[in-house]
């Protein structure tokens, strides 16, 4: 799972089975039990990926040689880099995307462009993402 430490407002990945997290950032110590979930993930590997995701300012992203899984020892598939994507996608643009910044995002975070349009087009059939007017996509 991300949650926010309350105190510095960072976001902080926790598994489910611990009863506290230390915040990297502060120190600040977080009782899970209490604590407002921002998003749950299948694996930590995903709430990793998507958290490195937040970190990198947007106007950094498309530099950095960020792949999603790195530092887990192995490639993610593009399947679940692209899950951690959209997850991060949907903290941190509440509002919607703008189509530019949602390609070079993905790009960003090893996602190809072609996965990208096939997963965008099969999530928008389904629902889970909405285009909120044209060229501006909302993770549901
Ligand atoms: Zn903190």
């Amino acid at each position: 799972m991300i949650f926010r430490c309350k105190a510095c407002k960072a976001f902080v990945v926790a598994d489910g089975l611990s009863k506290t997290r230390k915040c990297p950032s502060c120190g600040h110590i977080t009782r899970l039990a209490n604590v407002k979930v921002s998003r749950r993930f299948e694996t930590l590997d995903q709430a990793v990926t998507a958290i490195r995701y937040l970190k990198i300012p947007a106007a950094e992203r498309e530099d950095v040689p960020y792949q999603a899984g790195e530092g887990a020892g192995d490639k993610v598939s593009q399947k679940e880099a692209t899950a951690a994507y959209l997850a991060g996608v949907k903290i941190s643009h509440p509002a919607g995307i703008e189509e530019q910044e949602f390609v070079q995002g993905a790009r960003a975070a090893g996602i190809e462009k072609k996965y990208l349009e096939k997963v965008l087009h099969g999530k928008q059939a389904e629902g889970s993402i909405i285009e909120v007017r044209p060229g501006c996509y909302k993770v549901l």
